[in-house]
């Protein structure tokens, strides 16, 4: 496991993150930097902290999740959406970042 802070819209989150999730949240495999949006949605308790741009602070924990939908909606090869939603500050709920869950469809 390895410490990460994954970039979300407003603001990061600092993650204990598996090899594999390491790689999926780099946008440019070469370039340092990690976002909450490549990644399916992370288990609470591997968040460590989180930073909200709003509050301009940061915080111990996870932070909250709002599931947005579960479309259920196919997408691009042979995956299906099946949730999409919001990680959000513990005081003042703002949008922290962003996930969506896919599964392989049969
Ligand atoms: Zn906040």
């Amino acid at each position: 496991m390895t410490t990460i802070e994954l970039q979300g819209s407003g603001g990061w989150v600092s993650a204990e993150l598996t090899d594999e999730e390491v790689s999926k949240s780099k946008l440019v495999p070469n370039i340092d930097k990690h976002f909450l949006a490549s990644l399916e949605k992370l288990d609470l308790e591997k968040m460590l902290k989180h930073f909200c741009k709003t509050c301009d602070s940061e915080f111990d924990g996870p932070t909250k999740i709002q599931i947005e939908e579960k479309p259920n909606e196919p997408v691009a090869n042979g995956l299906i959406l099946i949730e999409r939603g919001q990680y959000t500050c513990h005081k003042c709920n703002s949008i922290i970042g962003e996930y969506r869950v896919f599964s392989q469809s049969q």
